[in-house]
This record gives C-alpha cells, sequence and structure tokens, in this order.
C-alpha cells in the first residue's frame, strides 16, 4: 500500500533513499489546519504535544478553508507497527493553551528501513517512524506527535 496520505503533501524531499519530509496540504491547497485527535495532550515540554490513549492515537485535520478532513495518522493502520483494536471516536481539538492557537501547518517526516521505502515505485505505508512538528514563523517548531 502506497504511503496512506502521499497526495495531501507538498513540497516532498526525499533523504539517503530511507527518508522523506513533506508539508500537509488540502487538496483545495491550502497548508492551514486545524487538529483533532483521540489521544492524550501534553504540555509539549520534552514530550510531543499528543501522545497516545488506550495505545491508540488518530490525528486528524481539517482544512480551515474548505473543511476537507485529512486523517493524517492512524496507529491501527499506519506504519510497520500498526496494530488494529478499537477505534476510539472520542476526537478531542488541539489547541495550544498558551497563545490560544487552533490553527497550525505542520511538516511530516517518515523514517523507512530501506527495503520497506518504496512499493511498486511509491512511497509505502510501512514507515518506521512519523514525526510531525508544527511550523512556527516559517521554522520547525514543537513536535506535535512522535509516533
Ligand atoms: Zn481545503
Amino acid at each position: 500500500m502506497k504511503l496512506r496520505i502521499l497526495d495531501y503533501l507538498d513540497d516532498i524531499k526525499e533523504f539517503n533513499g530511507e527518508a522523506i519530509s513533506g508539508k500537509l496540504r488540502c487538496t483545495c491547497g491550502n497548508h492551514q489546519f486545524e487538529f483533532f485527535h483521540t489521544g492524550r495532550q501534553t504540555k509539549g515540554i520534552l514530550a510531543p504535544y499528543i501522545i497516545r490513549k488506550n495505545k491508540q492515537l488518530i490525528l486528524r485535520a481539517k482544512c480551515v478553508c474548505c473543511g476537507e478532513i485529512i486523517d493524517v495518522y492512524n496507529s491501527m493502520i499506519d506504519g510497520t507497527n500498526a496494530k488494529t483494536q478499537e477505534e476510539s471516536h472520542d476526537f478531542i481539538p488541539f489547541v495550544i493553551p498558551k497563545i490560544e492557537k487552533d490553527e497550525f501547518e505542520v511538516v511530516i517526516k517518515y523514517n523507512y528501513w530501506i527495503k520497506q521505502f518504496k512499493e511498486n515505485g511509491e512511497y509505502s505505508n510501512l514507515f518506521e517512524e512519523c514525526f510531525i512538528y508544527i511550523i512556527e514563523n516559517g521554522k520547525e517548531g514543537n513536535a506535535l506527535i512522535e509516533e
């Protein structure tokens, strides 16, 4: 299976044939999203803002322009360690309380074992790690998830 959200990635860069990074982009071309998740939010100090709850995590993005919804990461179907289990439907909006911010641009990075990097010429959904960082002032800021 090709990387599930490949069509939602912009500005893809490849590193050494074993990693890629890209910016999350809606089909309408917009890069700003609200996020919702089924995990637990932390203060984001020495940890990503969102971690698993009951061993599962779905991170969902909603385009602030057209409202399209993208399941960006789902621990039950994505990556080499995907574990199917009962899906949580309790989606919590992600907000950084300090600054009351709830619209974000993000960059997503995938690390692979070289053997699983591509499938039929396309990046595969069998990545080892997925890191999502919030872009702040044009630079990579805190991690939203590190899975
Ligand atoms: Zn959109």
